[in-house]
């Protein structure tokens, strides 16, 4: 299979087709190879239209999601981004090549281990992943440029809105657990915030202190 043959296919056809315009992220789309970030069993769809098993009960975003969040993020170059949920790190490795440094937190370790071989393997320095619980985002590396969410809750962690710079955008999907609402708040320079509903979606559970109880996940 020719994977550079398909990923322009993708982008073509499953992210351009659905009026995602931004050049950088379609740039960095076409740039990714997706099929890296899934078992060898799985490659042969790495660039069809779906999320994928990654294993740990957890899933590759849909390859449209994550040119729809990034968009979202409105980047511009030169940004501090904290992803929370690494997953396979394909989200992750996208934003790596648009933004100045990502900060990105997985609570399940073996999946961030599998991440950080990635991310070596293709040189993406400006990457810092930890493990832990992303409920209560990254205090000490604080006010982000922007955040991005990648597992849905049943509410916004305060944590997440309390380390946002002004002016900058946070991702989220929220709602109940079978079906939640894309959220996009910004934090205003008077402290308020603006929130839009951008689409519904479907994402795993945020699981964590501000998330929903583990409960065997
Ligand atoms: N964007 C990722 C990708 O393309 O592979 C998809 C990530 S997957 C849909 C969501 C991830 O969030 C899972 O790996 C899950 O373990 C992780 N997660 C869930 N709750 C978390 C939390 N409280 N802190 C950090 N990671 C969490």
């Amino acid at each position: 299979m020719d994977y550079a043959v398909a990923r322009r296919r993708m982008v073509e056809n499953q992210i351009k087709a659905r009026n995602i315009t931004d050049e950088g992220v379609l740039r960095a789309m076409r740039a990714t190879p997706r099929h890296l970030f899934v078992d060898e069993g799985y490659r042969q769809h790495a660039y069809s239209d779906s999320t994928l098993p990654i294993g740990e009960k957890q899933t590759i975003s849909q390859p449209f999601m994550v040119a729809a969040m990034t968009s979202a993020l409105e980047l511009k170059g030169g940004e501090r981004i904290l992803e929370i949920g690494t997953g396979s790190g394909y989200q992750t490795a996208v934003l790596a090549q648009l933004v100045s440094r990502i900060y990105t937190i997985e609570r399940i370790p073996i999946l961030a281990s599998r991440a950080r071989r990635i991310f070596d393997h293709l040189r993406l320095t400006n990457i810092n992943l930890k493990v832990g619980d992303g409920t209560i985002g990254w205090k000490d590396q604080a006010p982000f440029n922007g955040i991005i969410v990648t597992a849905g809750g049943p509410e916004i962690p305060v944590e997440f809105l309390d380390q946002l710079a002004v002016g900058a955008p946070l991702v989220v999907p929220v709602g109940p657990l079978d079906r939640q609402v894309l959220l996009r708040l910004r934090r205003n320079i008077d402290g308020s915030f603006t929130r839009e509903e951008l689409m519904d979606c479907r994402f795993v559970p945020l699981i964590g202190e501000r998330g929903w109880p583990n409960e065997g996940q």
